[in-house]
């Protein structure tokens, strides 16, 4: 016989000094500011995780949103003009930083742009620039289903592709401004040709090497953040398409002398691999070519050593070469097809992306809290309000009905009367309150929304939906987070716990926590008739 059982569970993890000891409630006891957090859409225990891969060009390197996009603007709209014959109207169109966001579509057919909600609905269109009426939505995009795969749409999924979508707005309004007919499809790919050309032969880059404080910042977190990765036990490593010259300035620019420890930025790193071919990078199988230091190939490299540049490659060769791979690598990108998409489907690697709009749109939301949380206690008496007035409605009609057919005598008729008078007078006041909560949702929508961005609102959400952008990231993205520093608030050792999932079962039965019964008009179905037939 067992004599010394077990001790039934106490609720020791409510004791005040098991409290105490958890103070703030975060291990590195601070609380992490929310626009610096890193958000969790699966778990991610970094004691597993032995490799610590970057990107560069919007991940380690944050470039300023709007100077880099609109000198890629700039120089491509030039060249439209002088090498393809652009009309010289061309050459005036300035670039909106406010006009683009991220997880727009581009619609070759038409010249619109527009932004879906992950049901991929479309919520908001321009043709150009011109904001297009939602009868005008609804016949265009509301017939059938919109497949982005076809080559009729192209998507924004990358801030590089910001500056391309400006100028095919922009095209648009001033050619047809000046009354002429434009080909969407083949405007579309001028520009694309045209950037891509920008982007290859050097210009977009001298200019940003020319000035690079101008153009990406020098976060003074990141080097400590890396150095905090590198001692919990973490090899890192750079996998980039940029080229390694341009990978050497920028990267000099970003991390050399932040910390004494690492007079420069190779310091940080295991291996560095450039001109990465991403997102084919994942999928092909290529060599991975060694460099000398002054960037000559020097044929196919035999192993990844430290200090050493590289180039090209392929997603096997670096796992082989690297001796480490599978689900023990996390890959931090901002790109969401080029590097994290394609990462996670032909890859085992865990993935986090960077999302640099993440701040300003976190910070945004923060200084309307009081209007969030107004909108939706507001949705919610909406609803209601809404689903009253349906039942209030089939109410009247049967008691005009029984009036009318049954031609009741007194004393019922002038009870039923008594009873159409006072729905009658419930009705009007619920439709009053319905049309001025649906104008006060209305407007609070557009203070939060439209304050943020009045052409498209804000970037992860479109109406009270998901955007399709905001989607992708929660399909695709492990953790996500507004810069690489972030990982400085947490341990190497972080187990990043996803929030427990809840589908909308779930949340059936839970209070209607911001309206009291003691607010609630009685419902109509419980409430007695005296008119009513037994
Ligand atoms: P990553 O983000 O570090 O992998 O690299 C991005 C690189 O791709 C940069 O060197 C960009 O100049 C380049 N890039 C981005 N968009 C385009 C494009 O549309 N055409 C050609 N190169 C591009
Ligand atoms: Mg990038």
């Amino acid at each position: 016989m067992n004599r010394n059982p077990a001790p039934p569970p106490g609720d020791s993890y409510d004791s005040p000094r098991v409290r105490a000891l958890l103070g703030t409630g975060h291990p590195n006891g601070h609380e992490v500011p929310p626009e610096r957090q890193v958000f969790v859409n699966r778990n991610l225990r970094m004691d597993r995780i032995q490799a610590v891969g970057f990107d560069m060009d919007y991940t380690l390197a944050i470039y300023r949103l709007g100077p880099v996009e609109g000198l890629a603007f700039a120089l491509t709209r030039d060249r439209m003009v002088e090498k393809l014959g652009y009309p010289e109207v061309v050459r005036a169109i300035v670039y909106d930083p406010e006009f683009v966001i991220r997880g727009l579509v581009m619609d070759k057919q038409t010249g619109n742009l527009f932004k879906m909600d992950r049901h991929n609905h479309v919520g908001r269109c321009t043709h150009g620039t011109r904001i297009l009426p939602p009868d005008d939505i609804r016949r265009l995009y509301r017939e059938e289903k919109i497949h982005l795969s076809l080559p009729r749409f192209a998507w924004l999924d990358t801030l590089f592709s910001l500056p391309e979508a400006s100028l095919f707005a922009g095209i648009v309004d001033a050619m047809e401004g000046e009354g002429r007919t434009v080909d969407y499809g083949r405007l579309y790919d001028d520009i694309r040709t045209t950037i891509d050309t920008v982007h290859a032969d050097g210009s977009l880059k001298n200019l940003v090497r020319a000035d690079l404080a101008r153009f990406v910042v020098r976060d003074p977190e990141l080097g400590p953040a890396l150095h905090k990765l590198r001692s919990g036990g973490k090899k890192l490593f750079l996998l980039t398409n940029s080229a390694h010259d341009y990978t050497d300035v920028v990267m000099r620019h970003v991390l050399d002398g932040v910390l004494p420890e690492y007079p420069s930025w190779r310091n940080y790193f295991d291996f560095v691999v450039t001109a990465a071919r991403k997102p084919g990078f994942f999928s092909e199988r290529r060599p991975i070519e060694e460099l000398s230091p002054t960037g000559e190939a020097l044929g196919e490299a035999r192993s990844l050593e430290r200090g050493v540049t590289y180039q090209g490659g392929s997603l096997a060769e670096l796992e082989r070469l690297a001796g480490f791979g599978g689900e023990r690598v996390l890959y931090v990108g901002d790109h969401i097809y080029g590097d994290i998409l394609r990462s996670r489907r032909d890859s085992l690697w865990r993935t986090c992306m960077v999302v640099e709009e993440l701040e300003r749109e976190l910070a945004w939301l923060e200084t309307k809290r009081p209007q969030l949380d107004e909108l939706a206690r507001l949705e919610e008496l909406r609803a209601r309000l809404g689903d009253e007035l349906s039942s209030r409605r089939a109410l009247l009609n049967a008691v005009e009905r029984r009036l009318d057919r049954e031609e009741p005598a007194e004393p019922d008729r002038a009870a039923l009367e008594e009873e159409r008078r006072r729905d009658k007078e419930a009705l009007d006041l619920l439709r009053r309150a319905h049309r001025d909560a649906d104008a006060r949702v209305a407007a609070l929508e557009d203070e939060i929304e439209n304050g943020f961005n009045r052409h498209w609102g804000l970037v992860f959400k479109e109406g009270h939906e998901n955007s399709r952008f905001g989607e992708q990231i929660e399909d695709y993205a492990c953790v996500y987070t507004s810069r690489v520093s972030n990982f400085l608030f947490y341990s190497p050792m972080e187990y990043f716990r996803s929030p427990r999932a809840a589908m909308p079962h779930e949340r059936a039965g839970l209070p209607l926590a911001p309206f009291g019964d003691e607010h609630a008009l009685p419902r109509a179905a419980a409430r007695p008739s005296r008119a009513s037939k037994p």
